[in-house]
């Protein structure tokens, strides 16, 4: 069937306030198809049941001036989960009209980055491969006289366009013969004339309350080279004379962009009517934005640019190669996607809701081990009775996995056990250790402290135990309870690692919220990356590039990129549970430096409780949890 010409009915007409389930501000998920029923859904069901339409195809159309980002993902999802969802194709187009801030190495790492997310597009695209044809297009335009070209500068076309409450002032070219403006238009390619010097512009109303259609600019002079035309061209078509014709000539039949596309429809209409070519049903939704993030390409180039991050990579930025970097999984930004729907709506997401996503992917996959980040000593002072001077512990890779299997660990009279999992004097709600109490060793023994070693400071330098052979993980005979676990590594056998802790970017909910003469950049958090040295279970040594593990009872990491055989880097994913919020939450909001370790242990009362948030399955994170 053939979509033009232009649909008579309203773009929109599945006007998501009358959606049953439009997800329009409220992104609870009580429905488990609700991903596959939103209102985009629900229009492309109702095109394919009118014959409207006879097949889905989409496309992502990013500009390849930056490095995709998680908003970016949103789109990606939504584009090649529709067509894939309906047996329909999607295509991955460059729309790269500005080659001035495009690049090749955006070109490349664009693709890498949907692939990583598990997407294949159907065709490759580029609007550059279309130059020829709009070329073509906008001679016929001037020749049914619709376009002109136009002398007035940059400053000037402004300044006619008019305001909001004002209409515009008419070009002078305007009254121009076709003659005259074709003669015009292909000395202008033919490069007789220098940047700025001259624009074609569609004539079309310069009194239209929609400004976009106040004479746009189709073509302006450019003596710059493009990644992919080279020196062919020293004109380049706006991004609103390509966009819409790209979609056309692909034969798209759903074209999905973002909100701020909605106010440039009627032109893009208006384009594919006077050309009478085949007219896509543009279909808009909001942008994702999330919380202590930005997400314009601008500004995270800026912070590239001005070394605020290490790069594009940076395990900080929102980008995908960032988030790849800092460990999360494509499954939990898909899965992140899918939960939060699609809306007509602007509204800024939680990042918590990402985090959650990643925590329960790795929930699932990650194997457990165990690392000591804020190390202090513990000797077992009967060590001597269990006759050998290292036992091997038997411990499960993933307590929800059985096929996970398990590993072994070395216990000996000396470990390692965490800073603030002991306690000389301690309420009586401390469930780890204290002098005078027990605690259990993960997969090891119970230990009783009955004295510390001090330093010249008063400082704890070593915790002094007994164990009790009796109490041997999984063969316990001793009848004994105690209420906290805590986790260890023996000093002999540990490596020594480096461990980058990654917090937020920002240490505002809205980075782009400022006072005046400030910019996002002060509200960068100073604290948003803390590097220690870690002890870590000899397992550990195996683990490649990209492993990502639980440290049990403190989070996920992942091994990063930066690892030599005599140095490994481990970056924390996430925390095993959102101690952000919670700490905002009792500072009243205010700035607290969350999902550091000191801050994600010890913090508040019933440590011994604490599951990770949002997540109902339950995350076998909780501190100090007996799982012997
Ligand atoms: P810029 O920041 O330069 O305006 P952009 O963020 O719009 O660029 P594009 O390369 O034009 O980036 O985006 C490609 C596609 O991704 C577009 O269809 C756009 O609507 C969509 N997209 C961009 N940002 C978001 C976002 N935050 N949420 C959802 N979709 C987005
Ligand atoms: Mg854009």
């Amino acid at each position: 069937m053939n979509a033009s010409p232009r649909p008579d009915d309203s773009p929109n007409a599945a006007d998501p306030k009358n959606a049953a389930d439009s997800s329009g501000g409220d992104d609870s998920n009580p429905n488990p198809d609700k991903a596959h029923r939103h209102f985009i859904r629900q229009a492309i069901d109702s095109d394919l049941a009118s014959g409207r339409f006879d097949a889905v195809r989409t496309r992502f159309p990013p500009e390849p001036n930056g490095y995709l980002h998680i908003g970016h993902a949103k789109s990606i999802c939504l584009n090649f989960g529709l067509a894939k969802d309906l047996g329909g194709t999607c295509n991955l187009r460059f729309d790269d009209t500005n080659p001035s801030k495009e690049d090749t190495e955006y070109v490349d790492s664009i693709q890498e980055d949907v692939r990583w997310l598990g997407f294949q597009w159907d065709n490759l695209h580029f609007a550059s491969d279309y130059f020829e044809q709009l070329y073509q297009w906008a001679e016929k335009l001037v020749t049914d006289g619709h376009a002109y070209v136009c002398d007035l500068t940059a400053e000037q076309t402004r300044e006619y366009r008019g305001t909001l409450t004002e209409a515009g002032r008419e070009s002078p070219g305007r009254s121009n013969t076709p003659e005259e403006n074709l003669d015009l238009l292909r000395r202008m390619k033919a490069g007789e004339f220098p940047d700025g010097a001259k624009t074609l512009r569609a004539k079309i109303d310069m009194a239209n309350p929609n400004i976009n259609l106040r004479d746009p600019v189709m073509y302006r002079i450019a003596h710059v080279p493009h990644h992919r035309t080279g020196d062919q061209w020293c004109i380049y078509p706006m991004y609103d004379w390509a966009h819409g014709q790209s979609d056309s000539i692909e034969k798209i039949t759903f074209s999905i962009c973002t909100l701020e596309f909605e106010h440039h429809r009627p032109l893009y209409d208006w384009y594919c009517d006077k050309l009478e070519i085949h007219h896509p049903r543009q279909i808009e939704f909001a942008r994702l934005n999330i919380t202590y993030t930005v997400m314009s390409k601008r500004k995270l180039l800026q912070l590239v640019q001005e070394k605020h991050v290490s790069g594009w990579d940076d395990p900080r930025m929102p980008t995908i190669v960032g988030l790849r970097r800092r460990g999360y999984t494509p499954e939990s930004i898909r899965a992140f996607c899918a939960d939060i729907g699609v809306a007509k709506f602007n509204s800024t997401i939680d990042v918590v809701r990402l985090e959650n996503a990643v925590r329960e992917h790795l929930n699932d996959v990650a194997p457990r081990r165990m690392a000591v980040l804020d190390p202090v000593k513990l000797t077992i002072t009967n060590w001597d009775e269990h006759g050998s001077p290292v036992e091997m512990m038997s411990a499960v890779n993933n307590p929800g996995d059985e096929s996970a299997g398990s590993r072994e660990i070395p216990f000996s009279g000396s470990l390692w056990i965490e800073r603030d999992d002991f306690k000389e004097e301690a309420p009586r709600k401390f469930f780890r250790l204290k002098k005078g109490g027990a605690v259990r060793l993960r997969a090891g023994y119970i230990v009783d402290c009955h004295d510390v070693v001090k330093d010249a400071d008063g400082n704890v330098i070593e915790i002094l135990c007994t164990y009790d052979p009796q109490t041997k993980s999984g063969e316990d005979t001793s009848g004994r309870k105690v209420k906290g676990t805590i986790h260890w590594v023996s000093c002999e056998h540990a490596a020594e690692v480096t461990v980058r802790n990654y917090d937020r970017l920002f240490s505002v909910e809205n980075p782009d919220s400022v006072a005046e003469g400030k910019t996002f950049l002060d509200h960068l958090n100073p604290d948003s990356l803390s590097t220690t040295t870690a002890f870590v279970e000899p397992a550990l040594r195996e683990a490649k590039v990209g492993d990502r593990v639980q440290f049990e009872r403190l989070g996920y990491y992942v091994v990063d990129q930066d690892s030599r055989d005599d140095e490994m880097v481990f970056n924390r994913i996430v925390g095993l549970r959102d101690t952000w919020a919670k700490i905002a939450s009792k500072d009243g909001g205010g700035q607290a430096n969350a999902n550091s370790p000191a801050n994600a242990k010890g913090k508040g009362k019933g440590q011994a409780n604490c599951k990770g948030q949002g997540n109902g399955k339950g995350n076998n994170n909780d501190k100090g949890k007996k799982q012997s």
